[in-house]
């Protein structure tokens, strides 16, 4: 799985009669970031547009892992099933799968340089 970037804009008109969709609230959400900047620039050239306020989300995509690293399968009943925890993480969070019938641990997404995952419900980095 990886961590995608989406923008989610709300355009609001003064009337639905100014407005091009015949309401007064269009939402919608864009992955492409020229997409957004199209949407800015007719929202600000329009002048019944009274507020256009957009913001950041992001979305997980992909299929979670199927089996451990060491070829065990997650599916099946509740003998192979892993525990499941979540790695909050500046980078949105890693889903964390904990092998039924081995040691191994998986995350997902991989953690990268520019991660900073936290295990302490204090937010920070445990010291080891
Ligand atoms: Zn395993
Ligand atoms: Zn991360």
């Amino acid at each position: 799985m990886e961590w995608r970037t989406r923008w989610h804009i709300t355009v609001r008109w003064d009337r639905a009669d100014n407005s091009p969709a015949g309401v007064t609230v269009v939402e919608r959400v864009v992955e492409i970031p020229a997409e957004l900047r199209l949407m800015v620039n007719a929202a600000r050239a329009d002048p019944h547009v009274v507020a256009f306020p957009y913001r950041r989300v992001r979305a997980l995509v992909g299929d979670e892992p199927q089996h451990c690293r060491n070829g065990h399968s997650y599916a099946g009943g509740s003998a192979t099933r892993p525990v499941r925890d979540w790695l909050p993480c500046s980078c949105g969070g890693h889903l964390v799968l904990r092998c039924a019938r081995c040691p191994d641990v998986r995350v997902d997404p991989v953690v990268s340089a520019d991660c900073n995952p936290s295990t302490a419900s204090d937010g920070q980095r445990p010291t080891a």
